[in-house]
């Protein structure tokens, strides 16, 4: 059977968003994005080849098909329940975690990996820091207070490396100014024990790691949007009904029955005018 995104013919589908009222853009950068949507405006970046254009097209068809079963997703991003019309927590559980699938699927989870490979690079250079501090202060714990290093740094330019990677220090009237860092520490402060260079550089990495969860803390609340969840769950259902009824057989099972007893507006239509007949 020929997938619906292969049987869907771009300029009707074009067309038929114009028709209702969408002012539909292939001519800007879509805000940086590969497409965007509002109640009536859908930009497609201009920088995307034609078949990733139209698969881009339906994912924002389906926010347009969101928003207007729940108009104010702009801030609220929509709901699951609204969105598969059921107030069954079991069932709106269920539907988040196929979704969720299916998302990491459609963005091939590169990123994913990419950051978790960050993370464990870290964790194993904060490891071996610890390690060496442990071999002066075997008593050092993670996440307390370490006494005999804030004795030692209380006088010392050297205590803000413990918040800034790199730091300008000062001069006096007869000194300059100075540059010191985490990655210059050992030229920087020649005197200082290996167990405190080694704790201030563990230190720089363990913020370098909460701002790697903050940034995925951000993308992955993004992803878990129920409007992007359900744009990316159309976009794929097009791609690969059987996908995604095997990826996801509950959310399928749901849509298309609310499907059959159209309650999405402008659904039928967009097959009955956009979707040429799988004639196989
Ligand atoms: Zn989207």
């Amino acid at each position: 059977m020929a997938e619906i995104r292969n049987r869907v013919d771009k300029k009707k589908l074009v067309d038929f968003l114009k028709n209702l009222g969408i002012d539909v853009h292939f001519d800007t950068k879509a805000r940086g994005n590969a497409g965007f949507c509002t109640g009536s405006r859908i930009d497609i970046s201009k920088n995307l080849s034609d078949e990733k254009a139209k698969d881009v097209l339906l994912h924002e068809f389906a926010h347009f098909v969101h928003f207007k079963l729940e108009p104010d997703i702009a801030k609220s991003h929509g709901t699951l329940e609204k969105l598969f019309d059921t107030d069954e927590k079991l069932i709106v559980d269920e539907i988040e975690n196929e979704l969720f699938q299916i998302t990491l699927i459609v963005f091939n989870g590169e990123t994913t990996r990419r950051i978790k490979a960050l993370k464990e690079n870290l964790g194993q250079k904060i490891k071996a820091e610890r390690e060496i501090i442990k071999k002066y202060y075997p008593n050092f714990q993670v996440g307390e207070k370490f006494k005999e290093f804030n004795k030692y740094v209380r006088f010392s330019s050297a205590k803000y490396l413990l918040k800034y990677d790199k730091v300008i220090v000062r001069g006096g009237w007869f000194t300059m100014d100075t540059t010191i860092s985490v990655k210059t520490v050992e030229d920087d402060f020649p005197k200082m024990p290996e167990a405190f260079v080694a704790y201030i550089r563990m230190k720089s990495y363990e913020r370098h790691r909460n701002r790697i969860n903050a940034r995925n803390g951000r993308i992955n609340r993004y992803l878990k949007q129920p409007t992007e969840l359900f744009a990316r769950f159309f976009q794929f259902y097009c791609f690969d009904i059987d996908g995604a009824k095997m990826l996801a057989p509950v959310s399928v099972r749901r849509f298309e029955k609310l499907f059959a007893e159209n309650y999405y507006p402008f659904l039928r239509e967009f097959f009955d005018v956009c979707v040429a007949e799988d004639f196989d």
